[in-house]
């Protein structure tokens, strides 16, 4: 007798052969039978629906959440069953002590309330183990929090033993089952790097045979710089490198065509012999705080100064002259393409565009 059986399914395997339906067999975790299935202890009812493998998220976040939320259930119900998370420069490990409480007020931010006991990456992975969560997850390690981990806060220069210390801590996490390094150029303190750390350190993640994911650093006017900082670090690593979220939005400062100019760069690496590819957002809108609108030097001032500046109408007009990102569009007053997505003191105007709040 089989466990479950799915009935009358379409199903497409994702070996790109043509859709067709059959019944599926499982017995425990496994797939047994495809075809005639005899009876199950459990029965499922599949017609009009499609059967397909999980699906694989190659830029997720769910590491900010899962701690809260081991259940993933927004995953799982797009179909995913392994997410890549630890992007754009952000992960949860390696720590040292300087770096455990930026990680711990980012987890709080989610809801966790239980403390950061990991430090190494093979630490970090027990962890989740004990966890159990219902998808499975691969992990890079992030740039950001590298830098934290070996004590670089911001603009200082980076000295050799910083260097050599971010060196250790990938080496010791690729050793552990890191896939491999991620970066966010356009969040501190990564945007405070310079192509020659990235360059050196990324060689640590080559002798692992890893993947260089990487928020890159611009997706604005100076785009093309950005991808092509992106080959350079790629080449010099040796590794596999993955351009995430490659969108250019409407009405920035992009230059003309720029997306696709873009990836013809991307392409002629590829042709040149790297292993380079990109993801990208299905959808229209993407997700930010809202304060990464605003200049880094005021963000760096704190909610008290970013709040006054804000009730100044003076220097509110002059804010919106500083923006050298992608949503450059909200500054010139397009406000229809800004959603208000959450805000626990504000509840009731969670899925409003601005022009409808206001
Ligand atoms: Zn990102």
């Amino acid at each position: 007798m089989i466990d479950i059986a799915i009935r009358g399914a379409q199903i497409v395997d994702g070996s790109g052969r043509d859709r067709f339906v059959a019944d599926v067999g499982i017995v425990g975790d496994k797939i047994t039978q495809i075809g005639n299935v005899g009876q199950a202890n459990v029965e499922i009812d599949g017609t009009g629906l499609t059967l397909s493998p999980g699906f694989i998220d190659p830029h997720s976040h769910s590491d900010f959440t899962f701690h809260t939320n081991p259940d993933n259930e927004s995953s799982v119900h797009q179909g995913v069953t392994t997410e890549i998370v630890g992007n754009c420069g952000f992960s949860s490990a390696p720590l040292s002590e300087v770096s455990v409480p930026f990680t711990e007020k980012r987890l709080k931010n989610y809801a966790y309330t239980g403390e950061v006991t990991w430090r190494t990456f093979g630490e970090y992975l027990s962890e989740m183990e004990r966890m159990k969560t219902s998808t499975n997850f691969a992990f890079l390690i992030g740039h950001n929090s590298l830098r934290l981990a070996a004590g670089i806060m911001g603009e200082e220069k980076v000295s050799d033993d910083q260097l050599k210390g971010m060196k250790n801590f990938i080496e010791d996490s690729m050793e552990a089952g890191a896939l491999g390094l991620s970066s966010g150029l356009e969040f501190a303190p990564g945007s405070y790097s310079t192509s020659a750390e990235l360059k050196d350190i990324i060689t640590a993640v080559g002798k692992y045979d890893g993947i260089y994911a990487s928020h890159v650093r611009n997706r604005d006017s100076e785009i093309f710089d950005a991808i092509n900082e992106f080959v350079d670090i790629t080449r010099a690593g040796g590794v596999r490198g993955q351009i995430s979220h490659f969108n250019v939005r409407h009405d920035s400062n992009a230059p003309q065509n720029a997306w696709r100019r873009a990836v013809d760069i991307m392409e002629n690496a590829q042709k040149a012999g790297l292993d380079i590819t990109a993801d990208t957002t299905p959808f229209r809108e993407g997700i930010g705080a809202m304060y990464a609108i605003l200049p880094r030097s005021l963000v760096n001032e704190g909610a008290r100064a970013i709040a006054e500046a804000c009730a100044n109408p003076a220097s509110r007009r002059e804010l919106r002259t500083q923006c050298d990102r992608y949503w450059r569009f909200i500054h010139k007053g397009q406000w229809h393409r800004v959603y208000l997505e959450g805000s626990p003191n504000f509840p009731e105007l969670q899925g409003l565009s601005f022009p409808a709040i206001s």
